[in-house]
């Protein structure tokens, strides 16, 4: 595994060692064409390049993000690498995770059906407290769409989890994603602090 770097974040999200930014670890989960490498290159790099997937693949990717309290995490983006294929990715995937993303396509109902079974998956192997956030993405193919908006929010909500439709081609709502996640990141990381 690639981007060991990130190894103490092992320990969930919290200040790190030396004092410097906070790390988050936060997991993609979902059935592969969905978009996860897509909207991860689309909020770190601001590019919509469905080429450089593999690149992505290898290991984690980190970016700032500001919480509302105007302090910055460091968000470390984990992928699935293509492991989704398998029913169950590797504990270490989930190890130390406070925050993950579930996503889905919004022309696939398969897709949607699937992230059902990631949350079962998440909340089964997740070893701590975790904000989840479920993601209809492809939402600029609104001809095709396939999973209502509605139905995925009152999932969302049975299951405690917030719900963003995004677009990794468009860029909408992709910023949204990491905010959503990041309102509720202070309280987790002041926890177990005195
Ligand atoms: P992953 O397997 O979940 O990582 O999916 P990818 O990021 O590799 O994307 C799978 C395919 O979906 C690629 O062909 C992308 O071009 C396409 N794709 C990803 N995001 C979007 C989106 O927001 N809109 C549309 N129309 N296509 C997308």
């Amino acid at each position: 595994v690639k981007g060991l770097d990130g190894g103490s974040s092992a320990s969930g999200g919290g200040r790190s060692a030396a004092g410097g930014m906070p790390r988050i670890k936060m997991v993609l989960l979902g059935d592969s064409g969905v978009g996860k490498s897509c909207l991860v290159l689309r909020f770190v790099r601001g590019q919509f390049d469905p080429s450089s997937k593999v690149t992505v693949g290898a290991a984690f990717m980190s970016h700032p993000v500001a919480l509302p309290d105007s302090s910055t995490v460091k968000f470390e983006i984990w992928d699935t690498a293509g492991q989704e294929r398998y029913a169950s990715l590797a504990p270490l995937y989930y190890r130390g995770a406070s925050a993950a993303a579930i996503v889905y396509d919004i022309t696939s109902k398969e897709s949607f059906a699937k992230a059902k079974h990631w949350v079962k998956e998440l909340q089964k192997n997740a070893s701590q407290e975790i904000v989840i956030v479920l993601v209809g993405n492809k939402s600029d193919l609104e001809q095709d769409r396939d999973v209502s908006a509605e139905e995925a929010k009152a999932y969302a909500e049975e299951n405690g989890m917030e719900h963003v439709e995004a677009s990794a081609k468009t860029a909408h709502n992709v910023s949204e994603i990491f905010e959503s996640i990041a309102a509720h990141l202070p309280r987790m990381l002041n926890q177990g602090e005195p």
